[in-house]
């Protein structure tokens, strides 16, 4: 490997399902990657433990896994710079902390958490800023800094619990150069001296970060906004370790924003609004809730990640539909806009129509499958399918709704539309649809444009209206006014089939 070699990791941690905005931020790595011929790598941040949710991990590869996001090193594939689980590297951390502790970078501190919560409502009280762990306040709180050299020995040997903080410098400008950002400056005076090593033994997310970003050989961090007001913190902890000369390029990513009014896309928007924020549907392992999942929703993955693609980034010209190779080609870091990009459901639909118009119908048919056998009863013949998919196709967003769209060929109307009857039934619909029963069924070639002239001209000899007939026809066929070509559905269900469904509309009018 060569040191210019460019390598990028997602680096999730198993607190839950994978929100679309993470989703995101592993497409823009992975694209980046394979435009440049770098390696992508998974890396699972697991060390804080009070927020491990199980299943999570599994749930993650198995979403990146259906979004088309391939990994070259990680969790699931092994490589050189395993393990990649940071809960078996605790051992690699502790030589780190141990380096920053010698050279002075950090500190233990033995103040207990009831002694935080008691200065943090003091502050509070006194109606003063915020109480932070700093430069200002650490002389004045029980740590290896404020206290005598011979008490912290005592209280080491002793077992004492204690953390390890880094020792943010005072009155510096932390400078940072953030490819989407341009220069981030931060007075480090601003800046809190971060837990790096906890009690139970295991490092904060900041130093294990770090030191795997730099151990995995990491050339650029491409992570959520979120994660900015850390930046300085790690420039610190790279330059303490004498990595700086190696430290990684940043991109901070702008956020997902609600459709509607401000803030960072929720799973509450989700359920407020009706759509999925995760990839998949995940089931919480406690409360047993079920969230839904683009993917159990009906969407194409190629059309969830186009959309997610455009969500932040865009190519600088008017094309909206990328494969994933075209994505490739056009990503760039420096177009990806320092604004969030509000999610837009219609638009999400949009897109996974436009990918089921081009999908080969062989391909629509298994994929409908799974919503096939949700329904008892409903056996769908795939040649029939595979006739009608062409008529129907346009009406589809989401998978599902070519079910919605063809089921009654294979199933007769449970319901009609009684508003439709009341309007639209006249007097003599139902002598019409009696004498139209003979005429196809004497039909030699019952196909649609004989089925369509028989009937046409059955309605202008009698001077009848159109409306009149051929909408309580469609009725009786379909159950409402929707579907293509009324003589198309005729033919496909069959003279026998479509007599069958004209009676049985005529018995419900007249009951
Ligand atoms: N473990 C962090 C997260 O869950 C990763 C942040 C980063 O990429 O540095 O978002």
């Amino acid at each position: 490997m060569n040191s210019t070699e460019i390598r990028v990791r997602f680096a999730p941690s198993p607190t839950g399902p994978l929100h679309i905005g993470g989703v995101r931020t592993a497409l823009y790595n992975y694209l980046f990657a394979r435009k440049h011929n770098g390696k992508i790598i998974l890396r699972i941040e697991d060390t804080d433990q009070t927020r491990f949710v199980p299943g999570s991990e599994k749930y993650i590869i198995e979403s990146l896994n259906w979004c088309g996001i391939e990994f070259d090193e990680g969790v699931h594939l092994g490589g050189p710079f395993g393990p990649y689980r940071q809960s078996e590297r605790t051992a690699i951390y502790r030589q780190y902390v141990a380096i920053l502790l010698e050279n002075n970078y950090a500190y233990y501190a033995f103040d207990t958490a009831e002694e935080l919560e008691a200065k943090r409502k003091e502050a509070e009280e006194l109606k003063a800023p915020p109480f932070q762990y700093d430069n200002k306040t650490r002389g004045n709180l029980r740590n290896s800094l404020s206290l005598p050299k011979n008490e912290v020995k005592k209280l080491l040997e002793a077992g004492t619990s204690y953390v390890v903080r880094i020792k943010i410098p005072e009155n510096e400008i932390v400078v940072l150069h953030d490819l989407i950002r341009g220069v981030v400056e931060v007075d480090s005076n601003l800046l809190d001296d971060k837990v790096l090593f906890k009690s139970d033994g295991l490092p904060t997310y900041h130093l294990a970060n770090v030191v795997d970003d730099y151990l995995m050989k990491i050339s650029h961090v491409i992570r959520g906004e979120e994660w900015l007001p850390s930046a300085p913190l790690h420039v610190l902890l790279y330059r303490y370790l004498g990595w700086e000369d190696v430290m990684p390029q940043f991109s901070h990513l702008p956020l997902l924003l609600k459709p509607d009014g401000k803030g960072k896309l929720s799973k509450r928007d989700g359920d407020r609004l009706g759509f999925p924020v995760f990839p998949l549907q995940w089931k919480d392992p406690v409360s047993n809730e079920i969230s839904s999942g683009y993917r159990e929703s009906g969407y194409l993955p190629e059309a969830f990640i186009n959309m997610l693609a455009m969500l932040g980034w865009n190519p600088g010209t008017e094309q909206e539909i990328f494969s994933m190779n075209e994505l490739i080609d056009a990503f760039s870091i420096e177009r990806v806009s320092k604004s969030g990009a509000k999610y837009d459901s219609d638009k999400a639909k949009w897109y996974n129509h436009k990918y089921i118009q081009t999908k080969p119908d062989e391909e629509l048919f298994t994929l409908l499958q799974p919503y096939i056998s949700e329904k008892e009863d409903l056996k769908v013949d795939e040649n029939i399918f595979l006739k009608i998919l062409p008529h129907i196709k346009e009406r589809a967003n989401l998978i599902p709704d070519l079910l919605v769209q063809s089921e009654y060929f294979f199933v007769r109307p449970k319901r009609y539309d009684e508003q439709l009857i009341k309007k639209r039934w006249k007097p003599e619909t139902i002598p019409a649809l009696l004498e139209i029963i003979p005429l196809i069924e004497n039909c030699t070639n019952p196909e649609a444009n004989e089925l369509s002239l028989l009937i046409k001209s059955y309605i202008e000899n009698n001077q009848l209206n159109m409306g009149s007939v051929m909408l309580p026809l469609r009725i009786a066929l379909v159950g409402s006014a929707t579907g293509p070509d009324l003589f198309f559905i005729m033919e496909i269900l069959g003279i026998k089939e479509s007599v069958e469904r004209i009676r049985n509309v005529i018995a419900f009018v007249e009951q």
